[in-house]
C-alpha cells in the first residue's frame, strides 16, 4: 500500500448545504450525495455501522425502529409503518410519558449499542483489514454520543436556552480536532476521525443559516488545513451518516435529512454508505486473508 488513508467522518454534514456554500475544500476532487434507501430509520449509529462493517447492521438498527415506533408517530426519519395503537398514544398521552413508556419497553438505543461492534465480534470492522489504525471512537464502535450532560443540554434547547448545548457541542469540536492533528502527525495506515458536534447542532441551527455557515465555514477550514499535512500518494475521504432539514412542527426546527455526503482526493464516489467499507478495504493486501 502507498499511502495513508484519512476518514474524516462528520455527523450530520449535509450535502445540500456544501453546495449552497460552494465548500471546495469538503468537496474535494469529486464529491456526492450517500443514498440511504436501505436504511428504515435514518438515525446516527446504523448508519456508522454500516460503514464500519460493509453491511447493515440489523440488531443495531432494530432497537431504534422499536423505540421509534413507540415514541414517535410522524417522523421524517422512519420508514417503518405506525401501528394504530402508538397512534391513539399520540393523541392522547403527552410526550414525557410516551418516551418513558419507550424506556421501559425498549432500551436507550444510543447507550445500548454505541460499543456494539466492539463487544460483538461477528462483524468484521475496517479496522481488521489494517495494522496500524487509529480512531477516536465512532458510534457502534466506542463512541457514546449520548451522555447525560449532552441530552441535558438538548432539553434546554428545546425550551429556546440553546447556550448550554452550542458550548457543549463546541468543546467537543475542540477535543476531537485536536485529538485528530495528534492522530495525522502519526504514521497510522488508516485514521478514522469522527465528530457528532454537527448533528447535536444542526437540529437547532437549521432555521438559523448565519450561525450554521459560519460552522461550515470553519469545517472548510478544518479540511483545507488535513489536506495541507498529507502526502502526495494519501488518501482523504470525507463522509457524513445523513443531512439536516428543517422539518415544520418539529421541537428542535430541524431533523435528519435521508441522504449523506461523501468526497475523495481521489475522485472516487460511492453511492451508500456501507459502500465505503470495500472501498478501504481494497487498498490493502491484507484483504484476501479474511
Ligand atoms: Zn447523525
Amino acid at each position: 500500500m502507498n499511502g495513508r488513508i484519512i476518514i474524516l467522518g462528520i455527523d450530520g454534514l449535509e450535502y445540500n448545504l456544501v453546495e449552497e456554500w460552494d465548500l471546495k475544500y469538503i468537496k474535494q476532487n469529486a464529491y456526492t450525495k450517500t443514498d440511504l434507501s436501505d436504511f428504515k430509520v435514518i438515525v446516527t449509529p446504523p448508519i456508522w455501522a454500516s460503514m464500519l462493517t460493509g453491511r447493515k447492521v440489523p440488531e443495531i438498527e432494530e432497537l431504534f425502529i422499536k423505540r421509534i415506533k413507540f415514541v414517535t408517530a410522524r417522523s421524517n426519519i422512519s420508514r417503518t409503518k405506525t401501528p394504530w395503537y402508538v397512534k391513539l398514544g399520540v393523541k392522547i398521552l403527552p410526550l414525557p410519558i410516551r418516551r418513558r413508556l419507550g424506556d421501559a419497553l425498549t432500551p436507550r438505543p444510543m447507550q445500548a449499542t454505541y460499543d456494539y461492534l466492539l463487544r460483538n465480534k461477528k462483524y468484521k470492522t475496517i479496522f481488521d483489514y489494517f495494522d496500524k489504525t487509529w480512531t477516536n471512537g465512532i458510534p457502534s464502535y466506542g463512541r457514546n454520543v449520548s451522555n447525560d450532560e449532552v441530552r441535558k443540554a438538548m432539553k434546554e434547547a428545546v425550551k429556546g436556552n440553546l447556550k448550554p448545548l452550542v458550548e457543549y457541542a463546541m468543546k467537543i469540536y475542540e477535543q476531537d480536532r485536536r485529538a485528530l492533528f495528534g492522530a495525522l502527525d502519526n504514521d497510522y495506515e488508516l485514521v478514522f476521525w469522527y465528530t457528532p458536534f454537527l448533528d447535536e447542532i444542526s437540529h437547532f441551527y437549521i432555521g438559523k443559516k448565519l450561525k450554521l455557515m459560519n460552522i461550515y465555514f470553519d469545517l472548510n477550514r478544518l479540511v483545507e488545513k488535513v489536506s495541507k499535512k498529507l502526502d502526495e500518494n494519501d488518501i482523504l475521504y470525507i463522509i457524513s451518516d445523513h443531512g439536516m432539514e428543517p422539518v415544520p412542527g418539529s421541537p428542535y426546527g430541524g431533523d435528519h435529512s435521508d441522504h449523506g455526503f461523501f468526497s475523495s482526493n481521489t475522485g472516487e464516489l460511492i453511492g451508500k454508505p456501507q459502500e465505503l467499507f470495500y472501498l478501504v478495504i481494497n487498498k490493502t493486501e491484507r484483504r484476501g486473508k479474511f
